[in-house]
């Protein structure tokens, strides 16, 4: 009997990726996530299932969307020849988008199987093994569709690609070991050491993002821990020293990567229907990473910055 074929959600795959593990890989981004960080700079991510957004910039006034939509979810904007989507009547059926030759309705998201994935992630083979390259699960979480994450990282073990996962650590342990016996690097996000800020900046404690660590450093898989630096909330002194001496007490822990906060995923919070409420932070030095890092030395712990070590 043939074997059913694992299907999952995702947004998008990129190939050519330098930043999202070591080498020259290609990045699989799934869809959902159970955390909702402020800052989030791919919002479109965080739901699990394909979802309408609507670019009114494009939108020629046309107005042929109004009458497709079964939810009145479309009218037109006033004083102006342009729709609006009310998102909260939207259920995302995706009726609309075949009728808009502007693509200013569009649907992020979209079910595809493993074997589609495989077929696209296997023709970089080359690059990955004369970079020391490979795959990475991204997302949105990896262990959201753990199964479907699971089956990618086998099929890329059968292929002799290397695997790594970035994520944001929350989920069970049933979800990590679907995808622990496939996984040669875990970069996973500790956002902030203190459960109640990170509650604060992600919508979740971190009590067992920290358990996680642990269990995936148990069984003997190589890990980064990664920090986005969000200036004012997670970039103290205390915060970096506490995260750098966790880290530090881990077996297998190849060291942190420091990523810089940015707000190039602003403009994308307007286009599926919600506000972007990060308070807003003052323009940072330009060389506020490069002096994060330089700080962070002392921790005696290496830094690694993914692009850099490929580009030496
Ligand atoms: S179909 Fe597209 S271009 Fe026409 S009104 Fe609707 S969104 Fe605008
Ligand atoms: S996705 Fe469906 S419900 Fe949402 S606006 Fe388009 S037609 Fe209406």
């Amino acid at each position: 009997m043939k074997k059913a074929t694992i299907s999952g959600y995702i947004s998008n795959i990129e190939r050519y990726t330098l930043h999202d593990g070591p080498g020259i890989r290609t990045t699989v981004f799934l869809k959902g996530c159970p955390l909702s960080c402020l800052w989030c700079s791919n919002p479109e991510m965080q739901v699990g299932y394909p979802q309408l957004a609507y670019f009114e910039e494009r939108c020629n006034g046309c107005l042929r969307c109004i009458e497709k939509c079964p939810q009145n979810a479309i009218s037109i904007k006033q004083n102006c020849l342009q729709v609006e989507v009310d998102f909260v009547k939207c259920n995302h059926c995706g009726e609309c988008v075949d009728t808009c030759n502007m693509d200013a309705l569009v649907m992020i998201g979209k079910r595809v199987s493993v074997e589609e994935i495989m077929n696209t992630v296997t023709r970089d083979k080359v690059f990955y093994q004369h970079s020391n390259g490979g795959v990475t699960i991204s997302g949105g979480e990896p262990l959201w569709q753990s199964d479907f994450s699971g089956e990618i990282l086998r099929r890329c073990k059968e292929n002799q690609i290397h695997t790594a996962i970035q994520s944001c650590g929350y989920g069970t342990k049933e979800q990590i070991d679907r995808i622990i016996p496939f996984l040669d690097l875990a970069i996973i996000d500790l956002k902030h050491y203190d459960s109640s800020a990170h509650h604060k900046l992600t919508g979740k404690g971190n009590e067992d993002i920290i358990e996680n660590i642990k269990y995936i450093d148990n069984n003997k898989i190589p890990i980064v821990i990664q920090i986005p630096l969000i200036p004012g909330f997670n970039d103290s002194e205390e915060t970096l020293k506490n995260i750098f001496n966790f880290t530090g007490n881990l077996k297998n822990a190849l060291g942190v990567s420091l990523l810089q906060y940015h707000t190039m995923g602003v403009p994308k919070y307007k286009h599926i229907g919600i506000s972007y409420i990060m308070p807003s932070i003052d323009s940072l030095p330009a060389d506020y990473l490069k002096e994060k890092i330089e700080s962070c030395k002392k921790y005696n712990l290496p830094i690694i910055q993914f692009m850099d070590d490929y580009l030496l």
